[in-house]
Order: structure tokens, then sequence, then C-alpha cells
């Protein structure tokens, strides 16, 4: 059952992202970002000075070990304010995986990133061939000598120029079973052999999007991550967290729309009056506003019962295909109602609309939601009658 309400700590915490974000000003260097493809490192600076980046560590590395619903908060309220998607210095979902599977080695590496504030890696999963279709990954790992050797072709990997290592999925060629076969190992993204080219795309300019080519590259043993041949049962633990935070990314950006449209149909004078007397005006509003609502509950919900051990993969697919369409039905609604302005670069609006529409695709498409969720939802009502 849905218990959530915010604790005082997490008021306080919205309060300081928001006195943040209004002391930074970070609106028009966040456009320049974007029209010149470039990470917003005055911003991140900022927010690493502020010492946001370190809570979400554990407290050992001198983090705060912030909950999943702080997190979730966080990320929503620092797009809300419009933040260029991708590109936030913080590393929860990356911790995450190597602290669970991690050797001493690699903790360290990784959390010496995270606490630069540096993304730490990007994660190697998605081939050419192998997209929505994990089985069909190729990228090979061989022994030979006390050393492991990785060739194959990774793309679309989040970061890779701005990334020391990357999370790679490899097969072993060792079990028929491609999802017994998969296993991880961190590759310094400046060994021999890797090769990276950055893909051009239509939104998130502020983080790169690359392609990664793994030629002969030969690591120590100890590169792997976890257990041999359990790489892709690793990677689904977070999977749920993963989709998770992207839904964050949607209700903030959705919510960063509709604020600025709202505010904008009170203020535009056409016909002698603001737009917002007129009721088609009114009803793109009061749909956005629902949408909004709906979504921001859902997510709250799905990140509050996740953190009580309830296992959410359904629910969380529900939620990522739900909050990917709603949230684009938002941000369009926003560029409708703010005209000719909407669709230029001036306009925030352009950005989010181009942002956003990746998140429908990424992360697991909204395609691929119903078909983690479907099966599972027709079976539970089935056992019900
Ligand atoms: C900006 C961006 C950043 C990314 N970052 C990373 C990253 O850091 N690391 C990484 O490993 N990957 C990353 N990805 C890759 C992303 O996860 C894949 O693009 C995604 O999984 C879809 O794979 P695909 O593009 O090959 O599409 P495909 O799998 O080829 O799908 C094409 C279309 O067919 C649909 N489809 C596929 N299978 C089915 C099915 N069984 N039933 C119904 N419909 C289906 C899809 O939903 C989609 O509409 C990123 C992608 C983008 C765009």
């Amino acid at each position: 059952m849905y218990e959530f309400s915010m604790t005082e700590e997490q008021q306080l915490l919205l309060e300081s992202i928001d006195e943040f974000m209004e002391r930074g000003n970070y609106l028009e260097y966040f456009k320049e970002c974007d029209r010149e493809h470039k990470y917003p490192e005055k911003a991140c600076n900022d927010y690493i000075e502020a010492g946001f980046h370190l809570l979400p560590l554990p407290e050992e590395y001198g983090g705060d070990n912030l909950d999943l619903v702080s997190n979730v908060l966080m990320t929503m309220r620092l797009y809300e304010h419009g933040w260029p998607a991708l590109a936030v210095p913080s590393s929860f979902l990356q911790l995450d995986n190597i602290l669970a599977y991690g050797s001493d080695w690699q903790k360290e590496a990784i959390i010496t990133e995270a606490q630069a504030g540096r993304k730490p890696y990007t994660l190697g999963f998605t081939e050419p061939q192998a997209g929505s279709d994990n089985s069909a990954m190729a990228t090979r790992a061989t022994h030979k000598d006390g050393k492991v050797i990785i060739n194959g072709h990774k793309t679309f990997n989040t970061g890779a120029t701005v990334s020391k290592y990357m999370m790679c999925m490899a097969r072993e060629y060792e079990n028929e079973n491609p999802y017994k076969d998969m296993s991880w190992y961190l590759v310094p993204l400046d060994a021999p052999g890797v090769k990276i080219t950055p893909i051009p795309k239509i939104g998130c300019h502020c983080m790169p999007t690359c392609e990664v080519r793994l030629d002969n590259v030969e690591l120590d043993e100890n590169a792997l991550v976890g257990v041999k041949g359990r790489g892709f049962y690793q990677l689904m633990k977070n999977f749920e967290t993963e989709r998770l935070m992207s839904c964050a990314v949607n209700v903030g950006l959705a919510k960063c729309a509709y604020n600025t449209a709202a505010a904008y149909a009170g203020q535009r004078v056409q016909f002698g009056d603001i737009i917002g007397k007129k009721q088609i005006i009114q009803e793109k509003v009061v749909d956005m506003r629902i949408k909004v609502i709906t979504m921001e509950d859902f997510l709250l919900d799905c990140a509050w019962r996740k953190m009580q051990g309830e296992s959410m993969g359904v629910d969380i697919s529900l939620l990522k295909r739900y909050t990917g369409k709603a949230a684009f039905e938002v941000i369009d609604d926003a560029m409708q109602i703010m005209g000719g302005i909407g669709y230029t670069q001036d306009c925030i609006i352009d950005r989010l609309w181009r942002d956003q529409r990746g998140f429908r695709i990424f992360a697991g498409s909204e395609e691929i939601m119903v078909h983690s969720s479907a099966r599972q939802l027709i079976k539970d009502a089935a056992a019900k009658k």
C-alpha cells in the first residue's frame, strides 16, 4: 500500500536544490551547452562544490547514503529546474552495481571517480545487432596466459568520451544459453585497442553518446566484475532502479515544461487578452497537470515500495511506459501553448522535447515494457479468478 509522504530531510534537500538552481541561474548557460554539444562543466563543478554528488555515496566513502526515494526526489527536482538530460555528476546507479559486485580495486577505482564528480563508466551493453534483444550480443572474451582479451563492437555508450571505464558485457562462448554466458569486465577506456567515436544525435547534447570498438583489448583477469557467466543477471539486478531513475527524469522534464507553458498562458496576450482565458488552452493546461500529478504519484509509489523491498519489475515497466509517453505529451502540449517561440532554440521547450524523446527508447523501449509486464499481469489476473 502506498504510504509515502516526504520527510523533513527530504523537504530540506529539495529546498537546497531550489536555492542552488536559483542562485546558479543556469538556463542561458545550459542553452549554450546544448547548442555547442558541451558537457555543462561550470554547473557540474558548482554541483560538486556544493557536495550534492556525494549524497548518494555510502557513509564510509564520505557520502550520506541517500535513500532511493530521496534520490528520485532530487533527480526530479533538478530536471524540473531545467538541468540538461543525462549530464548530472551523480553516480548512484553505477555505485550500486560496483558495490554489489566489484572487487576491492574496482570499488576503489569507481568510488574515486564518483568522489571527484566524474561519470565513472559507460555501460557497454548494446551492440549494433543486439539492442532490445540482448541475446544477440557477440562481443567476445577469450582467456590466454592469465589475461582476458576482449573483441567486439559496442554502440550507444553514454558518456564514453568523459568516463574512465566501460562496464563491458562480453560472451564467454562456454554456455549455449547466452544469458548464462555473459560476463562483465571493467575496461579502461584508454587501453590499447579501444576506439571511441561519438554518434551525432538529436537530443541529450550535453552528454556524448558513442560507438566503442574493442580490438584485442588485453586486460588482467581481475577486470572481471562479479561472477563469470553471471553478468546478465548482475545487470538485471539494478535494471529496476535504472528504469525508475529514468522515470524520475521524465517527470522532472515534464514538470519543467508544464511550469513554463502554464506561466506563458497567463502572460501571452492575443486578441486583446491572455491566451490562458481561451478554453482550448485551459484544456491543455488541465490535461498536462493531470498527467504530471499522475506520473509523480505513480513514480513515488514505485520508489517507496521498492525501498520497502517489494519486487517492482512489472510496475516499473508500466511506469516507464507511462511516464515516457505522458511526459512527451506534456512537453509537446507545452510547445503548442508557446506557439512559434516554443519551436525555436530560444525556448527551453525545444531542448526538453528533443531530450525527453530518447527516454522512450533507452533503458528499455516502451514496446519492450509491454513485453516485460503484460504476461505477468494476465497471469496474475487469471490466478485471482
Ligand atoms: C541516447 C541513447 C543513450 C543510450 N545509452 C546506452 C548506454 O549507455 N549503454 C548501452 O548499452 N546502451 C545504450 N543505449 C541503447 C538503448 O538501450 C537501445 O537503443 C535500446 O535498447 C533499443 O535498442 P535498439 O536501438 O537496437 O532498437 P531495436 O531493439 O532494434 O528496436 C527497434 C524497434 O523495435 C521495437 N522492438 C524490438 N523488439 C521488440 C519486441 N520483442 N516486441 C515489440 N517491439 C520490439 C523497439 O521497441 C523499437 O521500437 C542508448 C540509446 C540511446 C538512444
